[in-house]
């Protein structure tokens, strides 16, 4: 299985994979078949998994798409890598992604964007685009991803396929090369709401080598994400929010949706009309909050310890400037200007802490909102994939297009995307547009029962 896959990654020229070593690959699938064979495997042994390249691999490079860390390789497993690697499954290689995880179509890549499958003159999405992109080709039956603001949401949706980000603290951190700490989470890409409910079986669950992993008994327990797969779905109310499906929202993914919705009304759902409010704060609340954490985050790349060091430097602040000004990207380096901006004494309390006080108040929207309803629906992108180029130089268009998906993630609440068909008109044929169902706190297993019964 193993094999067939390297096979077709080697075929492929969508740029999703980064790194592929087949000795390596086949080492650990030897290794599968010899649990198979002794009697010794769990669900998931011998099943070929890639990893997006911000998770760190013993024997792997982790790049996190940059030239800052092009010739890294890290001395040990991610939690995520390291509870696949125990369940017996097999790392086929690393996924490109937007540097750092910072961007919506993979084109902040320092190796370069990854097209699209099912139209290669559009994005896949991002910063998971590598993982939604392998899906989609079918390069690899399940993939890592992880979302700060959308990024295994809307690569998903854009490429056709379902992940799923769960609740904030359900997954380790540990060894995911930090974006922006209080939204990253880790999450799988994957063919199915099932199959994805037995990758996040394996993934989820407390870990005190991060700090904000949930605990035991507070949403760290194991559990059994495909328990409730199928659940019919009589009763159910779906949440439709209103700031949703307003301006801004192409016809197409609209009509979209709503047949999608049409469906759940047949499998026994009620829609009912809710209000999110505060959803357009939700895109300034972020761009302060994401790019102030990144800036911290990314302090660690100093040329020092790790990473890019600049070759010629006068001393050690010109050899910092140097190494950072060529080892990070425009975008990278364009957060780290807002996010030490907004942190810096005298604006602190105008941007960031303001910032802070609305992110409560956009979780406080959803909170009312489940008062009147079990899940809510709605886009996962006012658009379908754009074309490769055409926001490359428009960051703002980039950002204005995570409308939909910020607000959960702000909230720190589930989210998922499911495939519910294709764009119209000439160029949108075979562009794919996602459904967005968010849960409250801990339901993920409630979405994926929810997705598994449309699927
Ligand atoms: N598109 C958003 C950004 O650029 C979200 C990225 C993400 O979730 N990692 O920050």
């Amino acid at each position: 299985l193993a094999a067939l896959f390297l096979d077709r990654i080697g075929h492929s020229d969508l740029n999703a994979f980064l790194h592929v070593d087949r000795a390596l690959t086949l080492q650990q699938a030897a290794a599968a078949d010899q649990r198979l064979a002794n009697n010794d495997a769990t669900a998931l042994t011998g099943i070929p998994i890639a990893h997006k390249d911000i998770f760190v691999t013993r024997g792997w490079r982790a790049t996190a798409g940059s030239k800052m860390l092009e010739n890294y390789t890290s001395p040990f497993d991610a939690a995520v890598v390291e509870q696949f690697n125990a369940a017996g499954m097999v790392t086929l290689g690393k996924l490109n992604c937007d540097e750092f995880a910072m961007g919506s179509s993979n084109e902040n890549s320092h190796f370069g964007p990854v097209k699209n499958p099912w139209d290669k003159s559009a994005i896949p999405g991002g910063s998971s685009g590598g993982s939604a992109a392998a899906i989609a080709a079918r390069l690899a039956p399940a993939a890592t991803a992880t979302d700060t603001g959308g990024s295994i949401r809307q690569p998903a949706s854009f490429c056709g396929v379902t992940g799923i980000k769960p609740t904030y603290g359900r997954v380790s951190r540990y060894g995911m090369i930090a974006f922006a700490s209080s939204l990253d989470q880790a999450g799988p890409i994957a063919k199915s709401a099932e199959d994805c409910a037995l990758l996040l079986n394996a993934m989820a669950g407390f870990d005190p080598r991060d700090s904000t992993s949930l605990e035991p008994g507070q949403g760290g327990d194991k559990e059994d994400y495909a328990r409730d797969l199928n659940q019919p779905l009589q009763g159910l109310r779906i949440g439709i929010p209103k700031e949703y499906f307003g301006e801004g929202l192409a016809a197409d993914v609209e009509q979209a949706i709503r047949a999608a919705l049409a469906e759940y009304e047949k499998l026994g759902a009620t829609l009912v009309d809710i209000s999110l409010p505060k959803t357009k704060l939700s895109i300034p609340v972020y761009y302060v909050i994401a790019p102030a954490e990144a800036s911290s985050n990314l302090s660690r790349f100093d040329g020092v310890r790790y990473g890019h060091r600049a070759k010629e430097y006068k001393d050690l602040a010109d050899m910092y400037k140097k190494s950072r000004a060529e080892g990070f990207g425009d975008e990278v380096q364009r957060r780290i200007l807002v996010g030490t901006y907004v942190l810096c004494h005298g604006y602190y309390d105008a941007y960031y802490l303001q910032a802070q006080k609305i992110r409560r108040l956009i979780a406080q929207d959803f909170q009312d909102a489940f008062t009147r309803c079990d899940v809510i629906m709605g886009p996962v992108a006012p658009t379908v994939a754009w074309d490769l180029g055409a926001k490359a130089n428009d960051p703002v268009a980039n950002y204005l297009a995570d409308i939909y998906t910020l607000s959960t993630s702000l909230a720190g609440l589930p989210g998922m995307s499911i495939p519910c068909g294709f764009g119209q008109g000439e160029k949108n044929v075979h562009r794919p547009v996602g459904l967005q169902i968010i849960g409250n706190y801990f339901a993920e297993a409630k979405l994926l029962n929810v997705a598994h019964q449309y699927q």
